[in-house]
């Protein structure tokens, strides 16, 4: 046993002291370990790198240090069968795989989690068509709460195996995973900046000339948010932007143009599957006396102000606060563009500065489009302001 009893997490927001360390080399000592737990009464948790953020892998009973249970065990080319010590790190199951041709289909944003770890968080890449890292594996062995060794996949003990996939280290220690990987491929990577904050800027204008009753305007500026965001790809920011469209309109009495822009909007919402604002537009248009089929019952938002039906709850709010004089028109688009729920300490600062929280509203448009081999799938992003300490090394092209 070792006296490194001090831990934190990578963040450095979870800090606990650990009543003893074990770092067990092979599953015999992990097996071990538990049973010297056990004996002694005290809790086991096994870690990994420490990234998760919570305090999942906190612990004042023994931890277990699963960094000397690290390696390849086999790998089969042909059944792309990889059986892995669980606290073998990400990037070096990525580089094994790699020698041979094969790869995770999926990844997430950094490779310097364990595999046990991963799992044990269901951490997972982006990707409609992917589960997270647990849907990869086969078969798992683990040491129960008892100190016994058992293997379990879904034929054998698979009541067991399904809860240990996802089990934030409270179902047993896992020692070893078996995982099916797939061809290496080659990942095409399209980046670019986009003018998000421009376009949500100006969606929240838009709404506050609708709740000020001036929809001329509010129609000029959420056509403008339309043709910002379609000009960047932002397909759900554009539709969100064109319900907004449709109800200003209708507001304005173009009631004709207002159906048009709603039903347009109710149909590339519904096929992108994001049924929250289908479901707004489906009202808008219902309002108008358009029939629209399968609509799903829902109350119309009722209230003083008109033409929030497009907006998100925390959106509705800053509006009301703004009709409400509570805040001005500048902050509140600062409240739109923040990710928290305007507080009343916020909205009675009238002299904030109007910098983005988000930085800089309109970051330079070079669209840049390039191929790396190998490379992650990005989309998941762990805080602001944290810069991540490694990349995962293959994604899908
Ligand atoms: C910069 C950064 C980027 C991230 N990117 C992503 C991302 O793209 N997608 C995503 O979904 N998540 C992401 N995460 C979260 C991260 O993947 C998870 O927190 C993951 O659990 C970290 O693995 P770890 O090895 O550090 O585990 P730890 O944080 O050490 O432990 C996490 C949990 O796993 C348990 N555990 C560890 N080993 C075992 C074992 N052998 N048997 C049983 N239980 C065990 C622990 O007890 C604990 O409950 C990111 C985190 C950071 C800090």
């Amino acid at each position: 046993m070792g006296n490194l009893t001090a831990w934190q997490n990578w963040a450095g927001n979870q800090k606990a002291t650990a009543a003893a360390v074990v770092r067990p080399t092979t599953t015999d000592a992990v097996a071990e370990a538990v049973r010297v737990a056990i004996g002694t009464g005290t809790t086991v948790k096994p870690v990994g790198s420490g990234h998760s953020f919570t305090s999942a892998a906190a612990t004042t009973g023994m931890r277990l240090d699963l960094s000397g249970l690290s390696g390849l065990v086999s790998l089969s080319r042909a059944s792309k069968l990889i059986r892995v010590k669980a606290g073998t790190q990400l990037s070096l199951l990525n580089l094994e795989l790699a020698r041979q041709g094969l790869a995770m289909p999926n990844l997430g944003d950094i490779d310097v989690q364990t595999v046990s770890g991963a799992l044990a968080t269901g951490t997972h890449g982006t990707g409609k068509g992917y589960g997270c890292l647990s849907t990869f594996v086969v078969e798992l062995e683990l040491v129960t709460g008892t100190g016994e060794i058992v293997r379990c996949s879904r034929d054998q003990n698979a009541e067991l195996f399904m809860a240990a996939l996802v089990g934030i280290g409270a179902v047993g220690v896992v020692t070893e995973v078996t995982l099916r990987g797939v061809d290496a491929f080659v990942l095409h990577a399209d980046e670019r900046p986009t003018p998000l904050g421009e376009v949500l800027a100006k969606r929240s204008r838009a709404a506050l000339s609708l709740a000020r009753g001036d929809a001329e305007a509010a129609a000029r500026t959420a056509r403008e948010a339309c043709a910002l965001a379609r000009d960047a790809g932002l397909q759900l920011e554009g539709r969100r932007a064109q319900v907004l469209l449709g109800r200003a309109l209708a507001a304005g009495g173009d009631r004709t143009a207002a159906i048009r822009e709603l039903r347009d909007a109710e149909i590339a919402l519904d096929a992108g599957r994001a049924h929250t604002h289908r479901d707004e537009a489906r009202r808008e248009l219902r309002k108008l006396g358009h029939r629209v089929d399968q609509a799903r019952r829902r109350g119309a938002p009722t209230g003083a102000l008109a033409g929030l039906a497009a907006l998100s709850a925390r959106e509705r709010e800053v509006v009301a606060l703004v009709a409400a004089g509570r805040t001005n028109p500048a902050i509140a688009e600062e409240l739109f563009l923040s990710r928290s729920r305007p507080s009343r300490r916020t909205c009675a600062t009238s002299s904030a500065s109007s910098a983005s929280p988000h930085g800089p509203r309109s970051p330079p448009r070079s669209p840049a489009t390039r191929t790396r081999l190998n490379s992650a799938s990005a989309a998941w992003s762990p805080r602001p302001g944290r810069k991540a300490p490694g990349r995962a090394a293959t994604s899908r092209a």
